[in-house]
């Protein structure tokens, strides 16, 4: 009984055993297979360093057969030869049981470097002995790609970063140049405002003085501490200066040229008003006051000798009028000396016509051209001129017209005066047309503005477009009319001007040159 249950026991034993040992072959060749297809390049070692045993992967990677490697030291397929053997040196004395991630240059078969990834780790047997290693390779080539241009990316970006900083010191260097340069200038212009000549205002834009050089202060009779920073209003209540120049320059402080404003009787300034536009900042408005007492001193001088001079003059001129107009109906004279007398009588004329001229000129400078104003009817006046040129017109074979619109219109006028403006216009009219042209007067009525506009209008020769802005000035006569070489004095309009202006009135033209001229002005209408 003992016996049989002994077989028993030792069959099934027999048998345990066997289906053990199935297993462990069946574990081992899966250990195989999975060393085999193990994607990272695996090596066994002997305790030497001598491969023994390597996977698909590792041949992949170092181009080695197994039969061709196995035997091999594991120095062979590394550049870094010491280095190997000293991991192994280490990993003998039990140091470390094991090193990971150490950064080595593989050989592989072909003789191509490569960067790999090396991990070692110690075998040992049940007893604890060393038996072995294993070594794990990873191909870190392509990481090292990646992370080597990563790195000359880096480079490259530090490069132009640095390029960058420099770039941006030179221009910090370059606005520190332009800050220096910008104050240098800004010194250089308060020293030459300061010693200007000239007096210099400047306001901004809400009209607040910013600015008075020494100058300004004298004509001003003020200090700068006491104006800067106040506006208009507060200015001109400082004193008369400042009012004055308030209501000579317009407290609106548009762009004005030349104005004259009298301080006293011998103390004259000049003010010209400038709006200056700087880059988009606030606009300036400048003011510059020029002392001119000494020209308006000359000028008066100079009136005074025309009106002595002209004084002088017209008391022989008008005897020799007298003499002459009874010498022209003297009957005994030939046809040659009734001719001779007739120009000596003509050139008479222009005489009388340039003192007179003169006269009114300079008695307009002075101040001492009187109006004495009465109430008429405007179109007598027209009617009368125009009749008194009718012959004038007619040898120039001129067609001359005059058209005066329905309704009365009275105006109050110095009559002498606004005569001499009509006259002036029509007769410059037919003067500065050739023959067989056209002239034509016009007085027509503005209702609304309550004035009436008078014209004339004609087919001459017209006024060279860059010569218009002159006019009214005195002396000034066309560069046309001069070659055609013309009777006149160029006082004309300027006299003209000032009559009109004088009544309220104001005055302008159109011309073209070898087209024709229009001339205009207005009167206020007394009812
Ligand atoms: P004057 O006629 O004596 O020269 P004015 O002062 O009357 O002086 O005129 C000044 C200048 O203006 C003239 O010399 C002429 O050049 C120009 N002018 C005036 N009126 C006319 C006009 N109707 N047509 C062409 N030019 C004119």
């Amino acid at each position: 009984m003992f016996s049989f249950l002994f077989h028993k026991k030792v069959a099934e034993l027999k048998k345990e055993m066997r289906e053990t040992k199935e297993d462990l072959l069946n574990v081992s060749s899966y250990l195989d297979d999975l060393f085999s297809f193990l994607p990272i390049a695996v090596c066994d070692l002997n305790p030497s360093w001598v491969i023994s045993n390597t996977n698909k992967s590792f041949e992949k990677l170092t181009g080695y057969t197994q039969v061709e490697i196995v035997g091999e030291r594991l120095e062979k397929i590394f550049l870094e030869k010491e280095k190997i053997k000293g991991i192994q040196t280490e990993l003998l004395n039990l140091k470390e049981i094991e090193i990971k991630n150490v950064e080595l240059t593989l050989i592989t078969r072909e003789e191509k470097e490569v960067a790999v990834n090396v991990s070692f780790a110690v075998r040992r047997d049940a007893r604890g002995n060393i038996v072995g290693f294993f070594v794990g390779i990873t191909d870190i080539s392509k990481l090292k790609k990646i992370q080597d241009e990563t790195e000359q990316k880096i480079v490259q970006r530090t490069k132009e970063l640095e390029k960058s900083r420099k770039a941006l010191l030179n221009i910090l260097e370059d606005t520190e140049e332009a800050r220096r340069r910008a104050e240098e200038e800004r010194k250089k212009t308060e020293v030459i405002i300061k010693n200007f000549v000239d007096g210099m205002l400047a306001f901004n834009k809400t009209k607040k003085l910013i600015l008075i050089n020494p100058k300004a202060e004298e004509f001003l009779k003020t200090k700068a501490a006491e104006v800067l920073g106040k506006d208009i209003r507060v200015l001109k209540k400082k004193n008369r200066r400042w009012a004055q120049l308030f209501k000579t320059a317009g407290e609106g402080m548009k762009e004005v040229f030349r104005k004259e404003m009298a301080i006293s009787k011998s103390f004259f300034l000049e003010i010209t008003t400038t709006i200056v536009e700087s880059q988009g900042k606030e606009n300036l408005i400048l003011v510059i006051l020029h002392d001119i007492s000494r020209e308006k001193l000359i000028e008066q001088m100079k009136s005074q000798f025309v009106s002595v001079a002209a004084h002088q003059l017209r008391t022989p001129l008008s005897i020799i009028k007298w003499s002459l107009s009874l010498l022209k109906e003297e009957k005994e004279f030939n046809r040659e000396e009734k001719d001779l007398v007739l120009k000596a009588y003509q050139t008479n004329e222009r005489m009388i016509n340039l003192v007179n001229d003169l006269l009114n000129v300079a008695r307009i400078e002075e101040g001492r051209f009187v109006y004495e104003p009465k109430i008429v009817e405007f179109s007598e006046i027209v009617e009368s001129v125009y009749n008194s040129l009718k012959e004038y017109a007619r040898q120039k074979k001129i067609e001359f017209k005059l058209e005066i619109s329905e309704g009365k219109k009275i105006v109050k006028v110095d009559v002498e005066k606004i005569s001499l403006a009509v006259k002036n216009l029509i007769e410059n009219a037919l003067k500065y047309t050739p023959e067989k042209g056209k002239v034509e007067v016009s007085v027509k009525e503005r209702k609304r503005r309550h004035e009436l506009v008078f014209s004339v209008r004609d087919t001459g020769v017209g006024i060279p477009k860059d010569q218009q802005e002159r006019i009214f000035t005195k002396f000034f006569r066309g560069a046309n009319v001069v070659r055609m070489q013309t009777e006149g004095t160029g006082l004309g309009l300027f006299i003209t001007k000032n009559i009109i202006e004088a009544h309220g009135g104001k005055i302008w033209f159109k011309s073209q040159e070898n087209k024709g001229t229009i001339f205009y002005f207005t009167l206020p209408l007394s009812f």
